[in-house]
């Protein structure tokens, strides 16, 4: 007997330790409510295990409804969490007709017809059929990650084990006629070991993909800018630096725009500031608005923007750094006082063969630098000879 008791304290146990961690990592992450809903969900199932096997909560047969309620609420709660960590509705509704609908069968298994075969087919093929709500709701979730793959796969093989090892055993044995035979048996045996076997394996995926996600966001955050809502210098040296890579290895062409904003020390001494950081976002706005989809944009300095152009020649390129510098002031104007009217200036750069990152934005970094020469307001393109020149440059 007391082997038996260990086997019996095993899914309580796991159930508590479980919910305790899904807990302390709500606790840092209360934006994820998925996490509380795993915690609900293993401390549910704990009970469940604990009202069953242990601790009588009803008399006679009467308490076995307390504990199979918990095991629909522990299925229920579970599918809620792996959806919600989705953003995907969870489909409340069905979820709680699926219990009600086992429930009631239950209790006519349980008092209008007893049978203990009646009932665990009932509620197993009810946690089933709760189960299969994972990968119905997940078959057209994007799949990014391994972890996706596993959540999706996690949930089909709960509902099968679900749905076929009753049917199975029932097959094998021809059923229960008492509960002395039911605790003892190999049914409650493998329930007891294949629900803490995927207990655990889905909490170490839902706990996995968690360290994913926040993974994901603190790399966002660090090469982020939020006052422009564009890559910071990190980000969009990172970034850029694989898609030049990737254009020279495909033969195509790329371009690179440095944009200045201009007189901008003269803009924050006038007017302050919080207009400085106001036309800072506006052209963070304006330069995602404007750029092709595929550009990378990045702020690279105080009031310093690079947007990289993956396939981009240097005519398109151009039309797009005159659209971005004539489109500013309008794509201010609603946030700056009156009179003002911010300008930029662009130097652009195109790749050459076998050259990276670096030589790109020193190329642009001098167009730059000459388009702030010739006045400030305008573009210029890196050439070589063009630079040295001025006659030329001034020209170009
Ligand atoms: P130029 O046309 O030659 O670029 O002149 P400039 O005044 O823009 O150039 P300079 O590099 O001398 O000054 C840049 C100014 O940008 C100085 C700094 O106060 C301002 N700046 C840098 N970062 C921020 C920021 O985050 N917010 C605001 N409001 N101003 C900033
Ligand atoms: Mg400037
Ligand atoms: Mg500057």
């Amino acid at each position: 007997m007391s082997g038996q008791l260990f086997i019996s304290l095993l899914n309580p146990g796991i159930g508590v330790l479980l919910s305790v961690a899904f807990l302390l990592l709500w606790r840092h992450r209360r934006d994820q409510h998925y996490l509380l809903l795993a915690a609900w969900s293993y401390a549910a199932m704990a009970a469940g295990f604990l009202i069953q096997d242990l601790v009588p909560a009803l008399p006679h047969e009467l308490q076995r409804l307390p504990s199979n309620l918990a095991f629909l609420a522990t299925g229920c709660l579970l599918v809620a969490a792996t959806i919600g960590r989705y953003d995907l509705p969870v489909p409340w509704r069905t979820l709680a007709m699926l219990s009600t609908v086992a429930t009631a069968i239950f209790l006519w298994f349980l008092l209008a017809m007893p049978s203990i075969t009646g009932r665990i087919l009932t509620i197993s093929i009810g946690l089933g059929l709760i189960a299969a709500q994972i990968p119905l709701a997940l078959r057209r979730a994007p799949r990014a990650h391994l972890i996706d793959h596993i959540l999706f796969w996690v949930g089909v093989l709960s509902a099968a084990n679900f749905l076929i090892r009753p049917l199975l055993i029932v097959a094998l044995t021809g059923g229960f006629a008492n509960y002395d035979g039911f605790q003892q048996s190999v049914y409650w045996t493998t329930v007891q070991f294949s629900q803490a076997m995927i207990s655990v394996i889905f909490a170490l995926s839902l706990m996995v993909a968690a360290a994913i996600d926040l993974t994901a966001e603190l790399r966002q955050q660090a090469e982020s800018d939020e006052l422009s809502g564009l890559l910071n210098r990190r980000g969009f040296e990172a970034a850029a630096g694989r898609a030049v890579r990737a254009c020279a290895d495909d033969g195509r062409a790329a371009a690179l725009l440095i944009a200045d904003l201009d007189d901008f020390k003269a803009v924050n001494d006038t007017y302050g500031h919080a207009v400085g950081d106001a036309i800072i976002a506006a052209f963070g706005a304006h330069a995602r608005a404007t750029a092709p989809a595929g550009t990378i944009a990045g702020r690279i300095g105080g009031e310093e923007f690079a947007l990289l152009l993956p396939g981009t020649a240097i005519e398109a390129a151009r039309a797009l750094a005159e659209t971005i510098r004539t489109g500013l002031a309008a794509a201010c104007t609603d946030r700056l006082p009156a009179g003002l009217r911010p300008t930029v200036s662009i130097g652009l750069a195109v790749a050459v063969p076998g050259a990276g990152l670096s030589r790109l934005m020193r190329e642009a970094d001098q167009a730059l630098y000459a388009a702030k020469r010739a006045g400030r307001d305008r573009v210029r393109t890196f050439t070589p000879a063009a630079i040295d020149d001025p006659r030329i440059a001034a020209a170009s």
